[in-house]
């Protein structure tokens, strides 16, 4: 299958990795949006939200509790960061291979407002 993620799960193309199990591995986005941006992906390849099936819940939870994990180690957890996953366009999904984004290491804004003329989040 062609997918950017699975081809970095199979270590076909390098990345940064900060975390790695039996289930997930996280690495740090090529595009940081904060100090630390990474992103928590399962092993498993799938495309959206909208496809996570009962089987899956346990490895979604442990996505979250991996993320939380990532976070206490980098110092932030206490200072607060976000967990996000996007669907589809409107929620500007790029991979679609199922990922968590962890943000952290500064203040962040909140909601996500986009600008319709600059086409782009505003900061
Ligand atoms: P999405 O937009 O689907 O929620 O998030 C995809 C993320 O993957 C983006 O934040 C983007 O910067 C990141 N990304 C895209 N290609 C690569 C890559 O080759 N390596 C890494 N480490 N991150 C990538
Ligand atoms: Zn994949």
């Amino acid at each position: 299958m062609d997918c950017l993620f699975c081809k970095i799960l199979n270590k076909e193309i390098p990345a940064d990795i900060i975390y790695e199990d039996d289930q997930v591995i996280a690495f740090n986005d090529i595009n940081p949006q904060a100090p630390t941006h990474a992103l928590v992906v399962p092993r498993k390849h799938i495309d959206t939200v909208n496809d996570i099936a009962d089987d899956d819940q346990a490895l979604v939870g442990h996505m979250v509790q991996v993320a939380g994990k990532i976070a206490k180690e980098q110092g932030f957890d206490e200072s607060g960061y976000r967990t996000v996953f996007n669907c589809n366009s409107h929620g500007g999904q790029t991979v679609f291979h199922i990922h968590l984004h962890l943000l952290g290491g500064k203040p962040l804004g909140w909601p996500p407002y986009f600008d319709e003329n600059l086409k782009q989040p505003v900061a």
